[in-house]
């Protein structure tokens, strides 16, 4: 039987003092119910928790660790950069290094700043597309997550083409008009929001793969289609890439899309699991930036020289055998999941992009929040409960994506594969 006493302990212990015992909402499981586990420590593609129990790891800190737990680079890079001192407030070469890395992989970025979270980046890049237009309203698309910015704290609603509709207190109603709503993947509601808010849209932001809930890919056009009505339209076209950035490919979903933003945000890999954000792009727009332009911005960590080094000595392991491995797995991966729910006769989506994964359980093709809402988050608690009983770690709720690293291998797929048949196995059994 399992134990998670250890954890369970912790998790107490945590409630006392630390607002739902968690510092990030989603790792208290709510989603799936029981008790979250507490890490120990990680290695690779797995990590071990609290009772001292290993656990194949399909979160990897959400995206971050795309070399895995701990790669021994990294680490030395790390630690090297470490004895040298942990932060300065003035700047380094290692930023211009980091900005240059990216910059070669990411055309469209001419200029980019360093902060420390992808919320300031998109906070920041909204800000900026704002101080540039001089516009005030935002479009952004319903079940998209762009960090926890007032402004993006937004959902949709029949109502959301006009006025937005704070859901959560303390986003003011003042902020919630100038964010419209629509849905992924729907160009006429965005023609529709841009025809009833003239010369008003200073941006239109996307995740250009919508990565946070569950894994839902464009259609065909659709982001081309984005960049023909901000084009049209005045208003500055902001790729949310704080997912994909080097995931899906070193250029991002923009190279594989062929679409070229305005401003890019990036975070995660960026900062190689140390706490980094950016956001970059057009060289006259990021120009408008303090101290050449009006428009503030500033950070005591940014461009944090740990982060950075973490950020470079990853970018650098990601070489493009790295990624065609990558690939290679993840596509075992989600045809050997969809094998084993075909087998069980349980009805699934599946979407993948690079290392970048997604499964809904429902017969309903997913293209939206509403179609992806279809799915059966009871299913996706139980089935989540049967693999982590068996050592397999998925994102604790149907709406999040899932992650592999280099480190993963064909040995912790198969056993990802087997447990995922067991596991259904036996839920088939209870269901009788
Ligand atoms: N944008 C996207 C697309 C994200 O997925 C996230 C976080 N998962 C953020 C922004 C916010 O990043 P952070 O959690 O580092 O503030």
């Amino acid at each position: 039987m399992a134990t998670y006493e250890r954890s369970i302990n912790a998790y107490l212990r945590a409630k006392r003092i630390i607002p739902g015992g968690v510092d990030s909402p989603v790792r208290a499981f709510r989603a799936v119910g029981g008790s979250p586990l507490f890490v120990r420590s990680a290695q690779g593609a797995t990590f071990i928790d609290l009772d001292g129990r290993e656990y194949i790891d399909y979160v990897m800190s959400w995206g971050p660790l795309i070399l895995g737990h701990a790669p021994a680079g990294v680490v030395r890079a790390i630690q090297t950069a470490a004895s040298r001192g942990t932060s300065y407030g003035m700047p380094t070469e290692l930023e211009s290094e980091l900005a240059e890395l990216i910059a070669a992989s990411i055309p469209s970025i001419e200029r980019i700043r360093f902060v420390s979270s992808g919320t300031e980046a998109t906070m920041s890049a909204l800000r900026l597309a704002r101080g540039f237009t001089k516009r005030d309203k935002v479009i952004k698309f319903a079940g998209n997550y762009h960090g926890h910015g007032d402004s993006f704290l937004i959902a949709a609603g029949s109502g959301a083409l006009t006025f937005g509709v704070p859901n959560s207190p303390g986003v003011t109603e003042g902020t919630a008009r100038d964010t419209i709503v629509v849905d992924y993947n729907d160009l006429d509601a965005v023609r529709s929001a841009v025809a009833a808010n003239r010369d008003a849209i200073a941006a239109i932001f996307v995740e250009p793969y919508a990565g946070n809930m569950g894994l839902i890919l464009p259609t065909p056009g659709f982001l081309r289609g984005l960049r023909e009505i901000a084009n049209a339209s005045g208003a500055l076209l902001i790729f949310d890439e704080v997912i994909t950035g080097f995931r899906v490919g070193r250029g991002g979903a923009q190279a594989r899309e062929n679409v070229k933003p305005d401003l890019t945000t990036l975070g995660k890999i960026i900062g190689g699991g140390l706490p980094v954000g950016a956001f970059g792009g057009r060289a006259d727009v990021m120009n408008q930036l303090s101290p050449d332009g009006p428009v503030y911005q500033a950070g005591t960590l940014s461009g944090n020289p740990l982060a950075m080094t973490a950020g470079i000595a990853t970018i650098r392991g990601l070489t493009e055998d790295v990624y065609a491995e990558l690939d290679r797995l993840a596509t075992r991966l989600v045809e050997g999941l969809a094998h084993v729910f075909t087998r069980h006769r349980i009805k699934h989506q599946i979407s993948r992009a690079g290392s970048l994964v997604g499964f809904f359980f429902t017969d309903v093709p997913v293209v939206d929040l509403e179609t992806a809402k279809t799915a059966d988050t009871e299913l996706y608690a139980r089935f989540f409960h049967g693999m982590l009983s068996r050592g397999v770690y998925f994102a604790p709720s149907q709406f999040e994506a899932g992650f592999l690293s280099a480190a993963h291998t064909d040995t912790h797929v198969e056993a990802t594969l087997a447990a995922a048949d067991a596991t259904i196995n036996e839920l088939m059994q209870v269901a009788g």
